[in-house]
């Protein structure tokens, strides 16, 4: 029997949350044995995503998680209260089947979910539109990852981003946990594991082909005209 994937989105209100949850959820009824977890950093969960969410027909799990206040400047860790609040309802709720974080805002090509479901431990791959380079890939070197290219090394020990990387639910120990220290959560998160480099399990074809990509929205700005937003199905904030 297939592995269950577990997919860990957080998400926020903004104009745009709408149009990227639908294309995502679009997505995701592609794939066999998928559990969506949305996480929304509000006190409450939005009605607007609950009805997209049910007329997916996928199973999901739509948790509350308000991001604390002390984190709302500029440059604070995006989504990080979602993911964290995520991983407490996966520890109580699941004990096997593979976790990926996976942003509201990405594009996914559906072969990446082939390639994630047989994870052992952790699996990584390459992750396209990141910064500068263009793309943030672990190296390959004789079927084992030896380095990463990323265009921003912050001495971190596994410079990756929150896309390129699925684990293994049996393999993540009590302790694992993601800071809220911007740029640094996903190199924290696999230290927490005990994570060691021979260990990763590089996918999409040793890392010579991109599944995913980073993409990002442009900002909507308020339209001028006075229409009825709640006819368009869009919540403005
Ligand atoms: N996010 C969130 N609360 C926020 C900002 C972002 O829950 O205040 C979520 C967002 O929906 C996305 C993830 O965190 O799933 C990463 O945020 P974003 O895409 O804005 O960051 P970037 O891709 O630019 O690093
Ligand atoms: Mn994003």
């Amino acid at each position: 029997e297939l592995k269950m994937i577990y997919y860990v989105t957080p998400t926020y209100p903004r104009p745009e949350q709408m149009p990227e949850l639908t294309r995502l959820a679009h997505t995701l009824m592609h794939v066999p044995r998928i559990h969506w977890i949305v996480a929304d950093d509000q006190p409450h969960c939005s009605d607007t995503v609950l009805k997209l969410l049910r007329r997916s027909g996928l199973p999901f799990t739509f948790i509350s998680s308000p991001k604390p206040f002390v984190y709302r400047g500029t440059n604070f860790p995006r989504g990080v209260a979602n993911r964290r609040a995520a991983l407490s309802w996966l520890r109580e709720n699941v004990q096997e089947g593979i976790l990926y974080f996976g942003d509201d805002d990405n594009t996914v090509d559906l072969q990446l979910f082939d390639e994630i479901r047989n994870t052992k431990k952790v699996s990584m791959f390459p992750v396209g539109l990141i910064g500068d380079y263009g793309v943030s890939t672990p190296i390959v070197k004789d079927g084992k990852v030896v380095a990463f290219f990323d265009s921003w090394s912050g001495s971190r020990t596994f410079p990756v981003d929150m896309a390129g990387f699925a684990i293994n639910i049996e393999y993540m120990k009590p302790s694992a946990s993601m800071p809220y220290i911007a740029g640094h959560e996903e190199d924290r998160f696999l230290v927490s594991l005990g994570l060691k480099l021979d260990e990763i399990e590089p996918l999409a074809a040793n890392c010579s082909k991109v599944l995913v990509w980073h993409t990002k929205t442009a900002k909507y700005k308020k339209p001028s005209l006075k229409i009825d937003l709640h006819s368009l199905c869009l919540d403005y904030y």
